[in-house]
């Protein structure tokens, strides 16, 4: 069941436009630099207790990536507007309509829906393999964060099961694992004032940041720097 607080339909799917559809193309570069750099620091395991750090390091990371998400969400939820320049219309735009039509985005292709996550990440994830090949405990660092993006770039595709009324076969496994982003908790940030539950990787990490107040601690020290979100600033 897709969690739509809305009764009103989605806006029909702009068609992509020429940067949108060149940006498709960073999803399957993304994916083998990926690929590549993960198998690189595989290479890089000499030991038992290498394996056990292996081990130990991929939910770790499956959290790292709900933290970044988080704190993407939170930031283009709470600061700048549509008017804001290079990241308003590209990036705030769609996570504030996101709230007004949560199923505008399930009317799109795979690819286009983490392109620009995809493009923006793939530098990151080459300086990731670029430190997987220094071996040693450099190699698991660099896991560490190439699963982290890689997580982040795909936090796109599950955000947009979770409003599917009918997700792929393998995405609902995943689901009910809770190895990815559930419908029933992303509800809680579809709830308004949209103000809780902002990672949406997994959602593993926002009982504890949502109980301990982390977004509204972070708004209050921007605050302090000058720094307000939107809906607080004097005109
Ligand atoms: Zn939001
Ligand atoms: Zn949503």
């Amino acid at each position: 069941m897709s969690n739509t607080p809305t009764p009103l339909p989605p806006p029909e799917a702009a068609p992509l436009t020429p940067v949108e559809k060149f940006l498709t193309l960073f999803v399957p570069l993304f994916l083998l630099i990926t690929l590549a750099g993960i198998i690189t620091c595989i290479q890089h395991l000499n030991s038992l207790f290498d394996w056990i750090v292996f081990i130990i390091a991929l939910p770790v990371a499956w959290a790292m990536s709900d933290v970044i998400t988080g704190i993407t969400h939170w930031a283009l939820d709470t600061y700048g507007s549509e008017e804001t320049p290079y990241l308003g219309y590209v990036l705030i735009k769609p996570f504030r309509m996101h709230h007004e039509h949560p199923t505008y985005m399930v009317q799109f292709d795979d690819a286009p829906t983490i392109a620009n996550s995809a493009a923006g990440a793939t530098p990151l994830q080459l300086i990731a393999w670029y430190v997987a090949t220094l071996g040693g405990w450099w190699s698991i660092i660099a896991l560490l964060f190439m699963i982290a993006f890689f997580g982040a770039v795909a936090t796109n595709l599950f955000h947009k099961w979770s409003h599917m009324d009918t997700p792929p076969a393998f995405a609902k496994a995943l689901q009910r694992c809770h190895l990815i982003l559930t419908v029933e908790h992303h509800d809680l940030h579809h709830i308004s004032p949209h103000k809780t539950a902002y990672c949406i990787t997994n959602g593993w990490m926002n009982p504890l940041l949502d109980t301990i107040h982390f977004w509204r601690a972070m708004e209050f020290v921007l605050g302090k720097l000058g720094l307000h979100p939107h809906e607080q600033k004097k005109v």
